[in-house]
């Protein structure tokens, strides 16, 4: 049995990898659950998993459900945020499921790279920030990546075994790859007319088609700024080009993305939409394991399309594709100012439209920068941050 460390364990991808955990009781020991600060639900997984260690970055809530937890006489140890670092690079984790939402997941998922651990990597934004330092550290430390976004998962499961190996440094036209072809469903708006986008609610922009996620990556697939960030994780998983890059708009989401060849042929990966189908290939490994996921029914539906993104429609795409080749100043420049503006319109003090407005307005402020430690990175993530809070704080009309 594998000790595994699930990180963002109370949200939408810990629910899922939990739940494929269940269908395979005997393939991984829960070992340490992470989440922010949902003291209810962490007891609750902590009575069920009784998992080694636990702990939450709030200390608050730290210190009550360190007290829930000799209320109800477990012996789970409660880990502060360096213990939970010291833990990550340690023996006794064997793999870890990257899945905090947003830039607050680049130190732990960083220590399991540096720790040369298996990582089941959902934590794109991590990957988008750190690009180069990460993969090289991949390099250096031997861990083994695997991708958990469903795209990216797609794309590796129609790979050869010998590029799955080499991710993070594969040489796609050694291999006959022609191009990476993203697939996104367009999001809630993809027909909805362009002059009714500054009534849309945060409500109505949570309200997925297709897929159930969390509040953050549910705005950016309405915003196509998810499809912009999974451009810049293909990027680094897959070293690819620009010309070995496309996104394409398929808003039925069952195929998953593919892989197309020099020779014509084009491979995919299909399914239903369902987060569970690609953590269980992660979590397999070498095997196919249960995920809990119906097969899909190609009788349930009439309709398979596929259609050219506007970048009228979702100007976070652009903006997303443009930062990728700046480098990674800009691409942590993008996702900073993104999740302020994201959390600025679920919070109602911005229209859905401002969102890419105050994106691009950071983006306008940056000056080149060469990156070559976290640290730096870490800085322009927060000026990033201030500049779009202060952008929002003076208003925008639109
Ligand atoms: P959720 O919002 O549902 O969950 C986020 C998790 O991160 C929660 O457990 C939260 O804890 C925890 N968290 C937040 N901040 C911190 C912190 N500072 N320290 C420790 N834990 C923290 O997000 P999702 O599950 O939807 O997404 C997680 C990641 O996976 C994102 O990077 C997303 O892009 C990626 N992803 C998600 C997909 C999906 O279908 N949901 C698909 C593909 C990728 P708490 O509950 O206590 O706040
Ligand atoms: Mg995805």
């Amino acid at each position: 049995m594998k000790n595994l460390a699930v990180l963002g364990a109370t949200g939408s991808i810990g629910d899922s990898t939990l739940s494929v955990c269940r269908q395979n009781p005997t393939l991984y020991n829960v070992q340490f659950l992470y989440a922010a600060s949902n003291v209810q639900k962490m007891l609750a997984l902590c009575i069920e998993f009784t998992p080694q260690y636990v702990a939450l970055a709030n200390t608050e809530a730290s210190a009550q459900l360190n007290k829930q937890l000799q209320d109800h006489n477990l012996t789970c140890q409660v880990l502060n945020e360096n213990d939970v670092l010291a833990l990550l690079g340690s023996e006794q984790i064997d793999s870890v499921m990257a899945a905090i939402v947003g830039a607050a997941g680049l130190k732990t998922t960083l220590a399991a790279v540096h720790a040369g651990k298996e990582i089941f990597l959902a934590n794109k934004e991590s990957l988008v920030m750190s690009g180069a330092l990460f993969i090289e550290a991949v390099k250096a430390s031997g861990a083994k990546l695997w991708p958990v976004d469903s795209e990216h998962n797609a794309i590796f499961q129609s790979m050869s075994a010998s590029l799955q190996e080499t991710i993070g440094h594969c040489d796609l036209k050694e291999a006959g790859v022609s191009k990476i072809l993203l697939t996104g469903s367009g999001g809630p708006f993809l027909n909805k007319d362009l002059g009714e986008f500054s009534d849309i609610t945060p409500a109505a922009a949570i309200k997925h088609p297709n897929w159930s996620m969390g509040p953050k990556i549910s705005i950016d697939s309405a915003t196509m700024m998810n499809k912009g960030l999974e451009y810049i994780e293909a990027k680094w998983l897959f070293n690819a080009n620009k010309e070995q890059l496309q996104v394409i708009i398929h808003p039925q989401s069952v195929i998953h993305s593919m892989v197309q060849y020099q020779d014509g042929s084009v491979i995919s990966q299909m399914g239903n939409p369902d987060m569970r189908v690609p953590i269980a290939h992660v979590m397999g490994g070498e095997k196919r394991i249960k995920s809990g996921v119906d097969n899909f029914d190609f009788f349930s539906t009439n309709d398979f399309s596929f259609v050219a993104p506007d970048f009228n429609r979702y100007p976070c795409l652009k903006l997303a594709i443009d930062a990728c080749y700046q480098g990674q100043h800009a691409t942590t420049t993008l996702n900073a100012a993104n999740e302020i503006a994201v959390q600025a319109f679920l919070d109602e003090r911005i229209s859905f439209p401002a969102i890419a407005v105050v994106v691009e307005e950071v983006l306008n402020q940056l000056t080149p920068q060469k990156i070559s430690t976290i640290d730096e990175l870490l800085l322009i993530d927060k000026i990033a941050r201030q500049s779009a809070a202060d952008i929002i704080n003076r208003g925008i009309t639109c």
